[in-house]
């Protein structure tokens, strides 16, 4: 049982939000799914990995570089246990867009690749520049990648089924393990995109049973230009690099160039040392509060604000209603952007609201719902009521502007 687990339920403290510089003066701060807040334990180490710890990793013979290399892979291990992998099985990468393209790029076989209509534009360009045949899956009435048709679909082709693990526009959630065995089904690998889970579940590969996992450490309350992909190991070991530089080399010569195995192989060039240092203390950050009781206290904040939504007859919500932090909405008559700028508006009685309105890098999918644009309102481990409390202050007061 959470150790936040109380009478009422689940619910974190809202001294919570004191860790976070970000949010002094009651910002009421909705916009987590683009990039969380950071906790100043996560600023502490960028200082001291800037400051005090810093030198260059795998390089110096001297002890504080020799020291940073063991931070460096211990970082690696620490993203390794956070979603129950081998450490040699993570490859440090500036985010889940550069992971993608990694793979997209490197996958020895390159076939048939399915993905699905409510992508994020970084799992389907990629696969459009590395060549791939695309193919893609439609989704259920509530926005569920629709897994019925994905076995329909399914051909041999199909060496690669990409995912999202849960919707950055919609919340929707997969059914991961089903969608890892209707890819082994035809010979075909599942990469799952993780960006929206990993802030938000325990995550474990092994119990997904895919094949790659991918996410991007800014949106995990650590900082940007670093994230993980994670490969299994025999699929790392047959893909070729797909960036030279210093680092990932076993020999150079003019005549040819041997590589270094994985992960190594895949970190061409510095690393991005103290980004790595600040992931390692974002991760520890988000489990000391506990997976499980960030996925139980934004679902209260999920129901309470769809519930709200859903009683008014202004208002269209997108998604399932058990969406994983993330509601997407639109308001009768007023663009996504205007709801946004009047819920910004400075000196309002309820305060300052951050929502993202647009398209999210999810343009087939406003296509699919017939909308250039939604609301979107996303909730981290700092949320509470009076965030949901403002934004319905806010849409109140937006319906009265406009009439
Ligand atoms: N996939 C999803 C589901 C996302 O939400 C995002 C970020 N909005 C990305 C991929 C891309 O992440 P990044 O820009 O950090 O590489």
């Amino acid at each position: 049982m959470s150790r936040w687990e109380g009478e009422g339920g689940l619910v974190l403290p809202a001294a919570l939000r004191d860790q976070f510089p970000g949010l002094a003066g009651g910002w009421h701060y909705l916009d987590t799914a683009a990039t969380a807040q950071k906790p100043q334990c996560v600023i502490d180490a960028t200082v001291r990995a800037m400051g005090a710890d810093y030198a260059t990793v795998h390089r110096g013979v001297y002890a504080r570089s020799a020291n940073m290399t063991v931070a460096y892979e211990a970082a690696r291990a620490r993203v390794a246990a956070f979603i129950g992998a081998q450490t040699e099985e993570i490859v440090f990468v500036r985010g889940a867009t550069e992971a993608i393209n990694l793979v997209a790029h490197s996958f020895p076989n390159k076939g048939r690749v399915l993905l699905s209509v409510l992508e994020h534009h970084s799992n389907i360009v990629p696969w459009q520049l590395a060549g791939w045949q695309i193919d893609v899956c439609p989704l259920t009435a509530d926005g569920c990648i629709d897994l019925d048709a994905a076995e329909a679909m399914l051909t041999p082709e199909h060496t690669m089924v990409a995912f999202a693990h849960v919707s950055n526009v919609l919340g929707s959630t997969l059914d991961a393990a089903r969608a890892a065995e209707l890819a082994h089904r035809v010979g075909a690998k599942l990469l799952l995109d993780g960006c929206q889970a990993v802030p938000r579940m325990a995550v474990d590969v092994a119990a997904l049973d895919c094949d790659f996992y991918v996410f991007s450490g800014h949106k995990l309350y650590g900082p940007t230009g670093i994230g993980a992909l994670w490969g299994r190991a025999d699929l790392l070991e047959a893909m070729p690099p797909w960036q030279g530089g210093g680092s990932m080399i076993d020999k150079v010569t003019f005549a040819g160039t041997t590589y270094a195995p994985p992960p190594t192989r895949f970190e061409a060039g510095t690393p991005a040392i103290i980004e790595v240092m600040a992931l390692h203390a974002a991760i520890d950050f988000t489990e000391s509060v506990g997976l499980g009781a960030i996925h139980a206290h934004e679902a209260r904040l999920v129901t309470q604000l769809r519930e709200a939504l859903h009683s008014r007859n202004d208002v269209t919500l997108f998604g399932p209603d058990e969406a994983a932090g993330i509601v997407s909405f639109a308001l009768e008559g007023v663009h996504p952007h205007d709801l946004g700028t009047i819920l910004d508006e400075p000196n309002s009685d309820f305060g300052r609201v951050a929502i993202r309105a647009g398209h999210h890098c999810a343009q087939p999918l406003m296509e699919h719902l017939g909308v250039s644009a939604t609301a979107r309102a996303s909730f981290g481990l700092y949320s509470q009521d009076d965030d949901v409390a403002a934004l319905l202050a806010g849409i109140e007061r937006t319906r009265r502007i406009f009439g």
